[in-house]
């Protein structure tokens, strides 16, 4: 039996984690659970799981506590996320909580000697040298939620030590990989948030149509498989069934293949190294018929271009492309700047914060809070 905390225990990845304790109740027990303000969906958590602490990070008045719920202790803010990382027994920790807030948590639990199962993006993108240490301090690997990444793992698995010479890191193209570069300038809230496989928060959907995510993914990937950017190639395949691959240096490629379904990546980071049923099926390869593999235009999308040059600049780079991305993502869905714009305005924060250090928590705070004040005005 594993004891798990699951922080961001509300959001996509969140509920399909418990969806799988839901069917493993003989090998998970949830310890912890942590949400930012999505109360009513938490007590429902808190009641079918009932973990020994809870947190709102939003704030809730203990007299909103319904009754029932009282066995469990109640946290709010960044102590309720340090409670779930670190002081809450547990083998595991999911950290699916969205923003730059997870490499604390990310820390804290590898701080406390636990094994990390990281759906956070930011962790690694801001403090991939951090993080990737502590790591190999407490001898337990981070284990990949993100969909690509889980599948380069699950990859490597198989390669008896072998290391990789290449990474192909698969991207759907998203919702404008056809549209002119005209069209996608002047794209709206709407049509950026159409994903046509995943089914995902906002953020990361419109991140997927710029392919911002994919620049950040990336990033991730440099870190958690210590490979250079220049051997991480961007190869856009619209199916969405190869989730990524590797290349070793006799010039085979091994890849992993699925539904795009969640339930395979995260189910695999909880049972790592074993498999689980998760309760999704295998992709019909006769319906699907063929796959087909394309280069990513970068005149369109130079999101990939920028992480490119953020990687190579190294200090906080990575941590300014994603808070000026972060904010005029948020600026675009309030209809504030044009789809166009969001990496202008990162390009231009990189240009305007260059050589900002990132040797600690605080400097990579501070050169997040620069990049996101310079986007906002
Ligand atoms: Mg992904």
């Amino acid at each position: 039996m594993k004891k798990i905390a699951i922080l961001g225990s509300t959001g996509s990845i969140g509920t399909q984690a418990l969806d799988i304790c839901r069917r493993h109740p003989d090998r998970y027990r949830v310890t912890a659970l942590t949400a930012r303000g999505s109360r009513e969906k938490l007590f429902e958590q808190v009641r079918e799981f009932r973990p020994e602490m809870a947190g709102l990070t939003e704030g809730i008045d203990p007299a909103e506590i319904p009754e029932d719920l009282k066995f469990c202790r109640w946290m709010t803010g960044q102590e309720a996320l340090h409670a779930a990382a670190a002081e809450v027994e547990a083998d595991k920790v999911l950290v699916s909580i969205v923003g730059i807030a997870g490499l604390r948590s990310v820390m804290d639990a590898l701080g406390a000697g636990r094994q990390v199962l990281l759906a956070n993006k930011e962790a690694l993108v801001t403090g991939g040298h951090l993080v990737t240490d502590l790591a190999k301090k407490i001898g337990k690997p981070l284990l990949p939620v993100d969909s690509e990444h889980s599948a380069i793992f699950q990859c490597l698995q198989s390669a008896g030590g072998n290391r990789a010479e290449k990474i192909l890191l698969t991207a759907s193209g998203g919702p404008f990989r056809k549209w002119e570069k005209e069209r996608i300038e002047k794209a709206t809230p709407a049509e950026a948030l159409k994903h046509p496989n995943w089914n995902m928060g906002a953020k990361i959907t419109v991140d997927s149509a710029s392919m911002f995510n994919k620049g950040l993914e990336i990033m991730e990937a440099r870190w958690l498989f210590d490979m250079p950017e220049d051997r991480i190639e961007v190869v856009v395949h619209p199916e969405s069934i190869v989730h990524s691959a590797v290349v070793f240096r006799d010039g085979a490629v091994l890849a992993q293949l699925g539904l795009p379904d969640m339930r395979v990546p995260i189910g695999y980071a909880m049972s790592y190294p074993e498999r689980l049923e998760t309760g999704v099926a295998e992709p019909d390869l006769f319906a699907l018929g063929s796959l087909t593999f394309e280069k990513p235009d970068e005149k369109k999308f130079p999101a990939l271009r920028l992480a490119r040059e953020a990687l190579r600049a190294g200090g906080a780079a990575c941590t300014v492309f994603n808070g000026a991305n972060e904010e005029a993502v948020a600026a675009f869905l309030r209809e504030e700047i044009a789809f166009g714009e969001i990496a202008r305005r990162v390009e231009n924060a990189m240009e305007k914060l260059s050589g900002l250090p990132a040797d600690n928590l605080e400097e990579i705070l501070d050169a997040d809070r620069r990049a996101r004040e310079l986007v906002r005005c």
